[in-house]
């Protein structure tokens, strides 16, 4: 194998961890419907629908306080208020008993949708990547390991757009709550260190425009800011 890169490779994207150092992001997955609330305004069942799993590009983050450019191609750009969770051990059919020993840590992280590409795409039958996994697609804050915070189940998540609050829910309410998630991602793909686990919105979502300040919180977890630009 040789040695020297034809061209220069990519950096590794990273995101602060609180305490120091940066937390390398490996790949982002991302689960779709899992607040049964924000699965109706959807237009969904969720008794009849299981949480599933999509993906961002790992450079798709933008690191907390940065600015997040508003993206082509879209009239309908919204805010999807998240727990991240950060990946510090992978492996492969994780059961739920031991998945938060897999845990680094948890930040508070925003999944922006193009979402009149996702209902295009739906419609068709077609992916969800452009609509999901486009560029800074997803704003994160500073990571707080597990070994300071433990591993929350339940807490307040919100999310204000100006000031104003849109999302304002509660941990306790995910459908999978996070060892599942880990579990059955992990029957998927064998899960490593650095991979980020966007854990799904709940209700309130809507659509952003430029010039808007976007602020989302989640109790004991942290914050995250960023200006669309
Ligand atoms: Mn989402």
């Amino acid at each position: 194998m040789p040695d020297t890169f034809v061209i220069a490779p990519p950096a590794v994207p990273r995101v602060p961890v609180q305490g120091g150092g940066a937390f390398p992001v490996r790949r982002i997955f991302c689960v779709g419907r899992n607040y049964a609330a924000h699965v109706r305004e959807m237009g969904g069942d969720p008794k009849a629908e299981l949480p599933f799993f999509f993906t961002k590009p790992a450079d798709a983050i933008v690191i907390n306080g940065a600015a997040t450019p508003y993206p082509p191609a879209t009239a309908d750009f919204h805010h999807e208020m998240e727990l991240v969770v950060a990946i510090g051990t992978g492996g492969t059919d994780i059961d739920e008993a031991t998945a938060p020993s897999h845990i680094f840590g948890y930040a508070a992280g925003l999944d922006m949708t193009r979402r009149d590409l996702q209902a295009d795409a739906r419609k068709a039958g077609r992916p969800w990547d452009m609509a999901k996994g486009f560029d800074h697609s997803a704003p994160i804050g500073e990571i707080v390991p597990a070994a300071r915070i433990g591993h929350p189940a339940a807490g307040r998540i919100t999310l204000r757009v100006n000031g104003t609050v849109r999302q304002d829910a509660d941990l306790a309410d995910m459908i999978w709550p996070v060892p599942a998630i880990i579990a059955a991602l992990s029957r998927l793909v064998t899960l490593a260190p650095g991979d980020l686990i966007f854990t799904g919105t709940p209700e309130g979502v809507s659509a952003v425009v430029r010039g808007d300040r976007l602020e989302g919180e989640i109790a004991v977890v942290g914050s995250l800011h960023t200006l669309l630009v």
